[in-house]
């Protein structure tokens, strides 16, 4: 950090920390400022008052103010469920392969101590390098970028966690070296406990998306996972229901031995979007289970993830207004 001797007057400046140089040129004094962090509104704010502060220091004529962030704009979606097996971490794989499609810089937070699976299905085991005290994300399919708890601790071990010691190993994946990374989406353990609520805190989303099948009792815990998200003032995005009806493997036919519809009017009732569903489908399974997500291939099943990645792109959108 560089700062000129005859702009020292900006020190006692409560904006000062943001300050990352300053020089002066002749009559023109040149400010870098670092805006990471704050609200369009408030970097104005933040741009005038250092304006004021140089323009007001004797010998200084003009003011340039150029504003850094080392944070890029950047999304982070929570990828949450009632309870587990419902398939939360196949379709959170898959949506984030699905937005990497589209063109978005995509980013994974594994933080599923039960059982962490985003380096199986994105196909990246590597333990992460850590430069400058940051780990570096591992890319998997699709290029989407990994740090997953899964890769820092033995398969196992990490289930013995307490919720201190997850809120902690989360910090760390979150303060990873994100660089110009979009969206991130946080694979979060299933549940509504207390480990699930510091975990939601610790990762500040700007937005939550839950996965339920079908079944009655799996939509009464995505009721509760709903609550969880209320409770850390995180929108809800909207429902992605899973495993509704069955995929035939040799016709591809869709269809419903348990009914359908359930989980659209259980999100209706409870005033949320319903994001889409994806059928119970073998080969969905299989392709995500052995590190291929389906989503990065072409078909339906990447037809059916590119339309719930445009919807929750669309609800985060909705939200942010
Ligand atoms: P969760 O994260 O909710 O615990 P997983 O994503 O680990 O669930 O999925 C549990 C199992 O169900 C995995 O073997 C996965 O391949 C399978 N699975 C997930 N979604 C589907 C689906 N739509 N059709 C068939 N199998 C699925």
């Amino acid at each position: 950090m560089a700062h000129d001797p005859s702009l020292s007057a900006l020190i006692a400046h409560p904006d000062f920390a943001r300050i990352r140089s300053s020089k002066l040129k002749g009559d023109i004094a040149a400010l870098v400022v670092d805006a990471s962090g704050i609200g369009p509104d408030e970097r104005n704010a933040l741009e005038t008052r250092v304006r004021q502060a140089a323009m007001a220091i004797e010998g200084v004529r003009e003011v340039r103010v150029a504003l850094t962030s080392s944070r890029p704009e950047r999304k982070i979606v929570a990828i949450g469920s009632g309870k587990g097996g419902v398939g939360k971490s196949t379709v959170a794989a898959n949506l984030a392969v699905a937005l990497a499609r589209m063109g978005k810089r995509v980013g994974m937070i594994d933080a599923d101590i039960y059982g962490p699976s985003q380096p199986t299905l994105l196909g990246a085991h590597q333990r992460p390098l850590v430069e400058k005290q940051h780990l570096i994300p591992v890319a998997g399919a699709g290029g989407v970028r990994l740090l997953s708890i899964g890769q820092l601790v033995p398969p196992g071990q990490a289930l013995a966690w307490r919720g201190p010691m997850a809120s902690g190993a989360l910090a760390q994946l979150i303060d990873g070296e994100w660089g110009d990374t979009e969206i991130l989406l946080v694979d979060l353990p299933p549940g509504t406990g207390d480990v699930q609520l510091s975990l939601a805190q610790k990762a500040r989303p700007d937005g939550a998306v839950i996965v339920s099948t079908p079944q009655d009792l799996a939509l009464i815990d995505a009721t509760r996972a709903i609550d969880l998200f209320g409770k850390t003032g995180t929108p809800v995005l909207g429902l992605i229901e899973n495993m509704a009806g069955y995929s035939c493997p040799h016709c591809g036919e869709v269809s419903d031995p348990f009914g359908s519809g359930g989980a659209e009017a259980s999100a209706a009732a409870l005033g949320i979007a319903f994001l889409g569903r994806l059928p119970l489908s073998s080969s969905l399974r299989e392709a995500s289970d052995a590190g291929t997500p389906p989503a990065a291939n072409e078909g339906p099943a990447a037809d059916a993830f590119a339309d719930l990645a445009r919807r929750v792109l669309d609800q985060l959108e909705t939200i942010a207004r």
